[in-house]
């Protein structure tokens, strides 16, 4: 089957623009764009968001705009066809018609709230405090390529909070990568430029229990105003900030209250920032429409910091606690813990304070006993990072072989059955497996799997080399 019009062309284009732009930002911002359709020198493109077209338009638009000029012809035109829900779309055209998210047409999911609930009489600006942690600020949250896109989309929040389109902000990641950090941060940054705005940080477990107290009180003492006191209490916040959302699960009251702040706030031009240990997809137990706000705005996720970061946020912490600790420490360290900055501080901190308490100093020695005594506990959970350790290990292959662009049979071989084990021994995602395994895409990963699947079937002495991996992953040490 010959590819359509616009596929050719779009697949010029892309080809012009890859040669132009840097591979990630070319793979993570063209990647997932799908052209539509070209009629009279029109090209109609799908993006995945209104931030993605947003993004485009201050970031490419002069290139793309040169681009299609050249391979359409001068008149050529674009359209974004802007996916908001899953069957729902809007066009825009680039620059000029620009819609503000608050007025994007927000489809009513069989709500029962009335309109009454809306008015705040006399219940203006009320002062609640934010409960915010000062040091979770931006100065102290180190940039890496594995939070480049939430810190960015972080600030511009914080310069425009609920006018930017990462409305939700919808942060997710694996356990101390900096989710709560980040959210915080921006709850800070807003309070310290729009010192007016109403900022409420609050974890879910807090709302769900805030939300329980009223729905029971109100039960009891016949007082069916509690549950609209909490609504409405929610209703005059600028900036909410829930942390953990993934605790709503199955909890279905607390799901239908936060679906109406939600709907209000967004409606409102209010800002909402989201963090979750799991990406929108995956959150079990959450109901659709939640889901489907959640999806809205930008799904930013927060990934294992590289090596030079572990180092930067490690220096950062030592500067902070005014204590020198030299290099060689800091740069083992950040060798020994690989997927968890809370770990990473935890070590450093009980350095110091063993230091501190017997008066020695910081050596290398006292690194290692530190760190054995920590890092290599037994019921150590099977990390991703471990099994790249192990794969090479066993293959003897250096992080920096496996991790390089090589296309090496052993070494892609060995790289799959890290994928492969990646995905069987652990919960991580497909995405964040290939981010963290040389910085491969979901399908790649998936390709990897089946390919491992197929030649487990089919040669044994591969098989025996899956097998005795997993054996050394799942021994105690
Ligand atoms: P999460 O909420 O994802 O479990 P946290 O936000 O609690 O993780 O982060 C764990 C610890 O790591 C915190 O002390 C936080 O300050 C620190 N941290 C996380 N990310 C960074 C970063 N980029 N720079 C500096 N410190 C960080
Ligand atoms: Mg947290």
């Amino acid at each position: 089957m010959t590819p359509d019009n616009q596929t050719t062309v779009w697949t010029r284009c892309l080809e012009i623009l890859r040669d132009n732009l840097n591979e990630d930002t070319f793979r993570t911002w063209f990647g997932p764009i799908k052209p539509i359709s070209l009629e009279d020198q029109r090209l109609t493109i799908e993006v995945p968001s209104d931030f993605w077209r947003e993004y485009i338009e201050e970031h490419f638009i002069d290139l793309l705009s040169r681009v299609l000029r050249r391979e359409i012809g001068p008149g050529a035109s674009l359209v974004y066809k802007v996916r908001i829900l899953d069957d729902i779309f809007i066009e825009q055209r680039p620059k000029g018609g620009r819609v503000r998210n608050a007025e994007l047409p927000i489809p009513d999911a069989g709500s029962h709230y009335t309109g009454s609930v809306y008015a705040i009489p006399g219940l203006r600006k009320l002062n609640i405090e934010p409960c915010l942690n000062p040091i979770y600020n931006f100065e102290n949250f180190i940039e890496g390529t594995c939070n480049r896109l939430g810190r960015s989309a972080g600030l511009s929040i914080a310069a425009n909070p609920g006018r930017s389109t990462f409305n939700p902000l919808f942060i997710y990641g694996g356990p101390g990568l900096g989710k709560t950090h980040l959210a915080q941060a921006i709850g800070i940054a807003v309070k310290e430029r729009f010192p007016e705005k109403v900022v409420l940080y609050v974890n879910a477990n807090t709302f769900q229990n805030q939300y329980m107290n009223a729905a029971c009180s109100a039960k009891s003492a016949n007082n069916g105003n509690k549950v609209a006191d909490f609504l409405r209490f929610y209703q005059l916040i600028d900036v909410l900030i829930i942390d953990d959302v993934q605790e709503f699960a199955e909890k279905k009251g607390t799901q239908g209250a936060f679906f109406h702040i939600f709907n209000y706030l967004h409606q409102s031009g209010k800002q909402l920032v989201l963090t979750s240990d799991k990406p929108p997809v995956d959150l079990q137990g959450l109901d659709q429409r939640l889901l489907s706000r959640f999806k809205w705005g930008l799904s930013a996720e927060l990934l294992p910091p590289a090596y030079e970061t572990r180092l930067a946020i490690l220096r950062a912490k030592c500067a902070r606690e005014g204590v020198a600790v030299s290099e060689e420490v800091l740069s083992f360290v950040a060798r020994s813990v690989k997927t968890n900055i809370r770990e990473l501080e935890g070590i450093l901190f009980s350095l110091i304070a063993n230091a501190t308490f017997n008066r020695q100093e910081i050596t290398l020695e006292l690194a290692q006993r530190l760190v054995d005594k920590i890092v290599a506990d037994p019921k150590c959970e099977i990390t991703v990072g471990r099994i790249q350790e192990a794969v090479c290990n066993y293959f003897g292959i250096t992080d920096e072989v496996f991790l390089s662009k090589t296309r090496k049979r052993e070494i892609v071989q060995a790289r799959q059955i890290a994928m492969y084990l990646s995905r069987s021994l652990t919960k991580t995602s497909l995405s964040s497996i290939g981010a963290q395994l040389g910085g491969k895409d979901h399908a790649t990963v998936l390709h990897a799997c089946n390919t491992v699947n197929d030649l487990m079937d089919t040669d044994r002495s591969f098989r025996g080399f899956v097998h005795d991996i997993e054996r050394v992953l799942n021994s105690p040490e």
